[in-house]
């Protein structure tokens, strides 16, 4: 190996994030050598003084605590007796505020924009790859801005890797944006994704890449080659006679998948609809299931016993009923109804709830949305939010570095107005946006 060679293999940043990623900001490869500090990092500790803490995990939020946060991480939270202030502290008060945890998107789609502006199979072969990006580095402010300081993108929809660029610049301090954890291009079986129907003698791109047998092993272990922190399976999808939702992959192609991604210590997550996708996803050992319109109490068992999270996607569910023109004050459409039902039966079930809204399907920067439509389908306002932040950590193994309110974590914080606890929908009114010790927003603007 020539020296070139070994001092490329020291600047290349570590595109692929699978198992214990460092989440913090890649070493940027300076010509004046050493890596730059991460931009807008505070060079004193930061003391913050909220109404209330909320910490992730206790469902009561606590009055009165203070928060002090040294460069990324949390150093100390408690009564303001009990926590020091180093001499050089900048002192931020957040009168009638809530801090807490910066939030988890568990399901997004950055290279996306909503439905009734442009429809999807439009985004997808009419839309350049340059202008999709342009828009993503838009979407991810809004995210972050939002309050969402951690977001999981599953499945780029015909941008092929651009969400491994977009972490980057996100992670070298070019735009602002949350903690991303991306897919690629996600994996479907032949045939059964989307854009189709056009004539046969045309190859469409689609947007997913498609895979079968043998060959899904190689797929998985490119698209973690190219950067995919989990991979992204569709279990399930509409094609066949008919064209509704059907199971794609066998078990046993399930199985290949989560097994050569466990190989690299990729975890995966499931697109399942219908409870036989979802039973064949569970019994493969995914980590998480999109959707589950279709679940019952049996598959729902079947996901708890397999330590396997739901991600529900309702606020996607409900803007995808009203681009086909419900007003949301008449009687909810059957999809809706469907969904409400299994959600409950899920709650009743124990499973592990993700927040994840499918954003991008509708407007980045609402995905309070989710929070509020998960404590309208049956969660207590708190449980809701933990599963945002504690619960939702810990679905992506994420715990032992962010979610909680904890010293030794990074300083992901966020605050908002009034008491998300008691009503959810003071996550619209976010002030006071901070990830890894940076300030993205604050109570002044
Ligand atoms: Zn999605």
């Amino acid at each position: 190996m020539n020296r070139l060679i070994i001092a490329l293999m020291f600047l290349a940043p570590a595109a692929s994030g699978c198992g214990e990623q460092p989440l913090t900001p890649a070493p940027v490869p300076s010509p004046l050598g050493g890596p730059e500090p991460p931009p807008g990092r505070a060079d004193h500790p930061i003391l913050l003084k909220p109404e209330r803490v909320f910490d992730g995990q206790e469902a009561e939020p606590h009055a009165d605590w203070v928060v002090l946060i040294r460069g990324d991480k949390i150093e100390n939270v408690g009564a303001p007796a009990d926590v020091s202030s180093p001499k050089d502290v900048r002192v931020i008060d957040l009168p009638g505020m809530a801090l807490l945890p910066g939030l988890i998107e568990g399901h997004s789609h950055l290279f996306l924009h909503p439905y009734d502006e442009t429809p999807w199979e439009d985004q997808v072969l009419k839309e350049s790859q340059a202008l999709r990006v342009a828009r993503a580095t838009v979407h991810a402010r809004a995210l972050l801005l939002s309050g969402f300081t951690t977001v999981r993108d599953l499945g780029t929809e015909g941008a092929a890797e651009a969400d491994v660029g977009l972490k980057q610049a996100i992670e070298r301090g070019i735009i602002p944006g949350p903690r991303l954890l991306v897919v690629t291009r996600a994996i479907v079986a032949t045939g059964s994704y989307a854009p189709k129907g056009f004539a046969a003698e045309f190859a469409v791109p689609q947007g997913a890449e498609e895979a079968d047998g043998e060959a899904l092993r190689r797929v998985v272990r490119s698209q973690i080659g190219r950067g995919a922190d989990w991979i992204k399976v569709y279990a399930d999808y509409y094609w066949g006679p008919g064209s509704d939702a059907k199971p794609t992959f066998s078990v046993e192609e399930l199985k290949l998948i989560v097994e050569t991604a466990r190989g690299a210590g990729c975890r995966v997550a499931a697109h399942a609809t219908t409870k036989e996708g979802m039973r064949r996803a569970a019994l493969a050992g995914v980590e998480t299931i999109e959707h589950g319109d279709l679940g019952d109490a049996e598959v729902f068992r079947l996901m708890k016993e397999r330590g396997v999270a739901l991600c529900p996607t309702l606020a996607a569910g409900e803007a995808m009923a009203r681009y086909r023109g419900w007003s949301g004050d008449a009687p909810a459409p059957a999809s809706v109804g469907t969904k409400r039902a299994a959600f409950k039966t899920a709650l009743e079930t124990g499973v592990t709830i993700l927040n994840g809204s499918d954003i991008g399907v509708f407007a980045h920067g609402k995905g309070a949305r989710e929070l509020e439509l998960l404590v309208d389908y049956g969660m207590k306002p708190a449980d809701a939010l933990r599963s945002a932040t504690g619960i939702g950590a810990k679905a992506l193994h994420l715990d032992n570095r962010l979610g909680m309110v904890k010293p030794g974590l990074f300083a992901d914080l966020i605050a908002v107005e009034g008491d998300p606890t008691r009503e959810i929908g003071a996550l619209r009114k976010v002030r006071f946006v901070m990830k890894g010790g940076v300030i993205h927003r604050e109570p002044k603007e």
